[in-house]
């Protein structure tokens, strides 16, 4: 009987893993490269194109103090397309395509907040940015040519560390979609853009739409190390992982458990060594997980995921280093929390500051316990439950069975006071 059940395990492991794959495809618009590298330094030495550089990025946003016009110029892409239509992740009436506008937006306004950066962002929910949606228009035919003299070229050179020519493989997924997602690609490359952030939300083949699955956790995908945007990219995206990962749990998906993955396949970050652009995609989560399904809690999570995202790059151009859960975040900026957690029942943003509190003091998730298993959600469970008995004991809090006012007055004080 066990060894029986052990093989289903098995069994259906392989069967999630091959779909991933297939469906991977099917949603991020893959083609298929063969990425064994032979020769590195010659595949940088012989790249004719000019690729964004660490040092243009870093010129660009240290000029800006004095030169107004030079700043570090980021797009964002919130991934897939507007309206009904637009395809990616569903979970019950919750959409990716929507959920991940939200996250732009969000993140548009804490960059704007900074004068060195220009920020762009490609649609709303309801359609493509004008300029985007005039670019598509009036570029169709020539977006169409240079994709196919990038992939021509590609299959050329021993340098992009393909043995043979890259096989376009998943025909079947919409050429309109990818020859846009290409057009972005064009245009930022068109635009001077120094920076691309496409936004996901995740989800894995074979279970419903109505039942939430069993994986969580972010992942941020990068360009392959033979694509000319790669080196540039991962600096910036290792400064985005490493402030996400403060306050967020690492997909517990068996392909994505190392959290950043290198991908010569995706469009998003240059396929066929499109882009000159760094360009990173970050998967925040899956769509099913609890912070994205509960309507009370699902703006405040989603501000929270872009604000973390702006702190990630601001780590990068001011090269701060040494990040903590407690440095430069401000929790208070994102929600005024003044009224106490009572139980299970209480408001979902107000839980959801709590555990922030709890998250910034070092309590949560409690011991013993991952961050899969005990998400940011603003769902009162055990989790947060053992969290906060831990945190009582630790200040010696012993008259308060829940959260009484002594519990609440210090875990506001955690959640109001940046401590650097
Ligand atoms: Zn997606």
């Amino acid at each position: 009987m066990k060894s029986k059940k052990k093989f289903k395990i098995f069994f259906w492991t392989i069967v999630i893993v091959s779909l991933f794959y297939v469906i991977k495809s099917y949603s991020f618009q893959h083609i298929n490269v063969n990425n064994s590298i032979n020769n590195i330094a010659s595949v940088k030495n012989a790249l004719e194109d000019n690729p964004v550089s660490l040092n243009d990025i870093n010129t660009d946003y240290g000029k800006s103090a004095s030169v107004l016009e030079e700043k570090a110029n980021i797009l964002i892409v919130p991934g897939h397309e507007p309206g009904s239509g637009g395809g990616g992740a569903e979970f019950g009436s919750v959409y990716e395509r929507n959920l991940v506008v939200e996250i732009g937006q969000d993140l548009q306004q804490f960059l704007q907040t900074n004068p060195r950066y220009n920020v762009n962002i490609t649609r709303d929910n309801k359609s493509w940015n004008l300029t985007f949606a005039d670019y598509f228009k009036n570029n169709l035919n020539d977006i169409i040519a240079w994709e196919k003299t990038a992939k021509q070229t590609a299959s050329k050179l021993v340098y992009l560390g393909a043995k043979s020519a890259p096989i376009i493989i998943h025909n079947t997924a919409p050429v309109n979609i990818a020859v846009r997602l290409y057009g972005i690609t064009k245009w930022a490359n068109e635009n001077n853009i120094d920076l691309m952030i496409h936004l996901h939300l995740n989800d894995y083949p074979g279970h419903s739409t109505r039942v939430a699955g069993i994986y969580s956790g972010l992942v941020i995908y990068t360009p392959a190390i033979q694509y000319s945007n790669s080196a540039t990219t991962k600096d910036v995206a290792n400064a985005v992982f490493k402030r996400l990962a403060l306050y967020n749990p690492i997909s517990n998906f068996p392909l994505e458990s190392s959290g950043m993955i290198d991908d010569p396949e995706l469009i998003a970050v240059g396929a066929y060594n499109t882009s000159d652009v760094a360009s990173m995609l970050i998967e925040y989560g899956y769509i099913y997980e609890p912070q994205f399904v509960n309507p009370k809690v699902r703006s405040l999570a989603l501000k929270d995921l872009a604000y973390q995202t702006y702190l990630g790059l601001q780590d990068f151009f001011t090269k701060n280093n040494t990040v903590s859960v407690t440095s430069s975040y401000d929790p208070a900026s994102l929600y005024i929390w003044n009224t106490p957690v009572k139980d299970s029942n209480s408001n979902p943003e107000d839980i959801y500051a709590m555990q922030t509190a709890l998250i910034m003091d070092g309590d949560f998730p409690p011991t013993g316990k991952s961050r899969n298993e005990c998400p940011h959600s603003g769902t009162f469970g055990s989790c947060t439950a053992s969290a906060l008995k831990l945190f009582q004991k630790k200040y010696k809090i012993v008259d308060e069975n829940s959260i009484g006012q002594k519990t609440f007055s210090l875990l506001n004080s955690i959640y109001t006071k940046q401590k650097n």
